[in-house]
């Protein structure tokens, strides 16, 4: 702090501050200078600085700066030349009030005092001025609550109980209903209380009201509530620090019919309708709107009671717009026919408003294309593009979970896949498919559910991974839920949620609720589209979308993809009629066996190649070579042993079953219609039999696979090229629906990516099978094919080697979930469930950086591939296709790498095609 207090400027003059300076004026204050200086009418004042509160908070809340006073007072005495009023003059006295503000907007959080200056001598001179005893009196009463309970913490009640006493001696329901002799009594009693409730007399002098008032204000910086709500909404010090204070001329709304105050948006912040929006009271003081005692009228009502000042209003609302170039929340005041403005600031609205508003003010001329899309934070985009729970639901959740998939939805609940498909698909009830965790087998669940809830994993588990590859909502890892998939039912706390209760989950919050919702659905409306074609133009970063089948392409097509920047070929294989034949493909004894199995996917996938190429066409799909290790695709060991032990239960029982059919001629009575054979073939011995060493052979084959890490063992290219046939087949599949398409007539351009690279031999061997298998279609087909070879960028080493795999790779996708893994060593399972969350809060570590890229570490290997690949292959295309692609300042990231593209969830698609847009003109 400096040590020169003495000429330190602690007041501003609405007329002089520095409209810009929210960090020293408040954000409140800042606009009312601004306000000032481009000739808006604002009734004058002047702003004490946020660095006078922080010197008082210093001073362990005992004295403002010492010339803060002096100050103060001959600001004061400018108001008074300003107003022609005195304050503290019984003949004309100058009233004022005393408004708190910081750098950030928090609501409520500390509270205004208006009328100060007002004393037993003032009074009499208001009453006298305005010939309103009525008006001076209910101001006073009004000064001294506000006073007692802002400056000197009096309760509300204190005052309240001698109010209501006072109305039930009158006879009066409604406050408006008090006469000036009661409200002459309620301030004498008003006075009381203030008396008994502090120990001192009311001040009476207007400076001595005004410091208390003002230190009052300054300490309340440092209250609890308005530390709660820093802590919660996470304001931290260079946002705001410190509270300025505004004190401003009274103006009153309350002189009678000709008067009124009101709250307005420039536009409808809901719709972003281009109309004036608000509410109004006549002959009422600013308080009285938004404290509900009265119910406002809506704000073209002004039009008929005050035409004049409709029109003066609409005027208003022009310049503020003009001039803010955003939409304004403000307040204004009309006293006795002259209208007063007394707060703006940027009107918060909801996403479906900032788009609108955006595309109607390029439109008018107001902004520009970059402005207007600069104005819309990204993310914010969300909102609009997934289902959500309706605004005015107020439900309790009964428990929450991680927010793994966002979203919204209602269903019954099931507790298993089959029986959700059956709910779901055949009887086409919304369903919420509630399981403990998912696994591979239940795929089939999910494409009949509305929503899935898992009570454990988290936002990597299966359940989440799978949830948002199909836009579908999802609650991970509510650990409030016990399910209990046997008996089919849940419980949370003492409440039983049982098969076809109607639940709801909320999977951008991770709230669960009991019963139906109300829901918003999402709209991609002309006006989104809009923005988001400006957003392309002014991008350099294509936006590519993550899509598996044909109908998740169609829809990121629909949020405007140019392109499939991965496909995972896995999730093909886990469809519930394909999910046999991998099986049979994995448990082969030999390459004869497999090849059979081979034999009978290769049709399959040709065929979702083509779907997704013709779908995407003229756009690039990129398919990525089978990933995860294989024993992904078969039950867990402890599953299999469960079945064998069923088995072998039921072979006894089928056993059973042989002896009784031997013994029917002995029975009579109703078995007696029964023949042996009817019996036998309800379950024969030697079906168990097979099924026990089924089963058998898969848990050989399950132990076998077993590996210690699996994530880092037999996965991606690994398994390529120890398992020739089955990416030939692969490879088969992709070059032979490229084929079928070019003999339509199609422009197609897929592309494939080998997962897992580390060395460029590996990339080598596989490009080895490529070329062979492409010569054999060439020539069967008689087509030319333009298939594209590229590599996934998630090794450490791959990073390392970007200038050898650049040589026989012709693009990079950067697979940042894996790589971000490699860099730091971290499992993302265990970092996200044991140690991130603490490593965040204690900010050893910022973010993340499973969600937002860690740019230091794993971005400098990226610029460092990137470069080097570039070295070898100037025109090499360089792709992210990892979860980060989706979010805003990894994209910014990219941008600033030079990446041609980022690839991410098809619901992403709009978010990050914004985010690719601010990258572009932030540069
Ligand atoms: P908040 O930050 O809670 O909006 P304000 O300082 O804006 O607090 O004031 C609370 C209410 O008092 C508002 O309705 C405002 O319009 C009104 N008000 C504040 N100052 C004045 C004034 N000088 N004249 C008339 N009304 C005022
Ligand atoms: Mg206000
Ligand atoms: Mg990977």
């Amino acid at each position: 702090m400096s040590t020169d207090l003495g000429s330190q400027k602690w007041v501003y003059a609405f007329s002089e501050g520095d409209g810009s300076d929210k960090q020293l004026l408040g954000g409140k204050g800042a606009n009312l200078c601004e306000m000032t200086q481009i000739g808006l009418n604002v009734p004058p004042g002047f702003v004490i600085t946020t660095q006078a509160c922080l010197h008082f908070l210093d001073s362990g809340s005992k004295s403002v700066p010492e010339d803060m006073m002096s100050q103060v007072r001959e600001h004061m005495a400018l108001v008074e030349q300003a107003t022609g009023k005195g304050f503290g003059d019984p003949e004309n006295p100058l009233l004022v009030s005393v408004r708190s503000g910081s750098a950030m907007s928090m609501p409520g959080m500390m509270d205004t005092i208006l009328n100060l200056g007002l004393n037993a001598d003032t009074l009499r001179g208001e009453i006298e001025q305005t010939g309103d005893a009525r008006f001076g009196y209910d101001a006073y009463r009004r000064f001294i609550q506000l006073f007692g309970k802002v400056a000197m913490g009096v309760p509300d009640e204190a005052f309240d109980t001698e109010f209501e006493a006072v109305k039930q001696a009158a006879n009066v329901t409604e406050d408006v209903g008090l006469s000036a002799d009661d409200l002459k009594e309620i301030s004498e009693r008003f006075l009381k209380v203030f008396k008994e409730q502090t120990g001192r007399a009311f001040p009476e002098d207007p400076f001595e009201q005004l410091e208390i008032a003002i230190k009052a204000v300054f300490g309340s910086w440092m209250g609890k509530r308005a530390i709660d709500y820093r802590t919660q909404f996470k304001i931290t010090q260079d946002m705001a620090n410190g509270t300025a204070v505004n004190i401003c001329t009274m103006v009153f709304g309350n002189r009678g019919d000709d008067s009124a105050t009101g709250v307005a948006f420039t536009r409808n912040p809901g719709t972003g309708e281009d109309k004036l929006y608000g509410e109004y009271l006549v002959n009422a003081q600013g308080e009285d709107v938004v404290a509900g005692i009265r119910t406002p009228k809506p704000i073209h009502q002004l039009a008929v009671e005050m035409p004049e000042m409709a029109r003066q209003l609409d005027e208003l609302r022009d310049k503020l717009e003009a001039h803010y170039k955003e939409v304004q929340d403000f307040e204004f005041t009309i006293e006795r026919g002259v209208l007063y403005c007394l707060q703006t600031r940027n009107g918060k609205m909801n996403a479906v408003g900032m788009v609108r508003t955006s595309v109607e003010m390029v439109k008018s001329g107001l902004l520009s294309k970059e402005q207007a899309l600069l104005r819309i934070d990204p993310m914010y985009l969300e909102q609009m593009l997934y289902p959500r729970l309706s605004p005015d639901f107020k439900g309790e959740p009964i428990a929450q979970g991680l927010p793994a998939s966002p979203g919204a939805a209602s269903g019954y609940a099931i507790f298993d896949a089959d029986r959700a498909e059956i709910q779901g698909n055949d009887m086409g009830r919304p369903v919420i498919l509630v399981r403990e965790e998912t696994k591979p087998e239940d795929i089939h669940g999910f494409f009949a559910s509305q929503g899935i809830l898992t009570s454990r994993g988290g936002k990597t588990s299966h359940a989440a991974v799978v949830a948002r590859g199909m836009g579908k909502p999802c609650v991970a890892g509510a650990e409030g839920i016990r399910v209990d998939v046997q008996r089919r039912e849940a419980h949370v706390g003492n409440q039983l949620i049982r098969e076809g209760d109607m639940i709801t989950i909320d999977g951008s919050s991770g709230n669960v609720y009991l019963g139906e919702v109300a829901m918003v659905e999402p709209e991609f409306s002309d006006e989104l589209k809009k923005l988001l074609q400006w957003a392309d133009d002014a991008a350099d970063l294509h936006v590519m979308a993550n899509a598996d089948t044909p109908s998740d392409a169609a829809r990121a097509l629909k949020f405007g993809a140019r392109g499939i920047g991965l496909c995972r070929t896995e999730r093909m294989f886990n469809a519930v009629e394909r999910l046999p034949v991998v099986i049979e493909m994995i448990v082969a004894d030999d390459e004869a066996q497999r090849q059979v199995a081979l034999d009978k996917l290769l049709p399959m996938q040709r065929a979702d190649f083509r779907g997704l190429f013709e779908t995407m066409a003229p756009y690039p799909v990129t398919i990525r070579l089978l990933d995860p290790p294989i024993h992904e695709f078969l039950p867990s060991e402890r599953q299999l042993l469960n079945d064998i032990e069923q088995l072998k239960h039921l072979r006894d029982s089928a056993r059973g079953m042989e002896v009784l059919s031997g013994s029917m001629m002995l029975l009579d009575g109703d078995m007696a219609g029964l023949t042996k054979d009817a019996v036998k073939q309800i379950v024969s011995p030697d079906m168990v039999e097979k099924a026990i060493s089924k089963k058998a052979q898969m848990l050989q084959k399950v132990r076998d696979l077993t590996e210690v890490n699996p994530m880092l063992g037999h996965r991606g290219v690994r398994l390529g090229i120890t398992f020739p046939e089955i990416y030939r087949m692969q490879i088969r599949a992709i070059l032979e629906a490229e084929a079928e398409c070019v003999a339509k007539g199609l422009e197609v351009r897929p592309q494939m990516m080998v997962p897992q690279v580390c060395t460029a031999a590996e990339l080598r061997w596989i490009k080895g099978y490529v070329d062979e298998v492409r010569a054999d279609v060439e020539s069967k087909s008689g087509q030319k094919l333009n298939c594209r070879f590229g590599t996934m960028i998630e090794v450490v080493r791959a990073c390392m080697r970007a200038e050898r795999l650049a040589e026989e790779a012709e693009f990079f996708s950067f697979g940042t979930n894996d790589l971000t893994q490699a860099v730091f060593s971290f499992s993302r399972e265990d970092a996200e469930n044991k140690f991130l969350p603490m490593y965040n809060r204690s900010d050893i570590l910022h973010d993340n950086p499973f969600e937002v890229l860690d740019t230091k570490g794993v971005g400098k290997l990226m610029e460092l591939a990137v470069q080097w690949g570039r070295q070898v292959k100037p025109d090499l295309s360089v792709g992210i296709c990892g979860e980060h692609g989706g979010h805003p300042s990894s994209i910014a990231f990219c941008h600033k790498a030079k990446l041609n593209y980022v690839s991410c969830s098809g619901p992403r698609v709009p978010v990050a095609r914004l985010a690719a847009a601010h990258a572009a003109l932030k540069a």
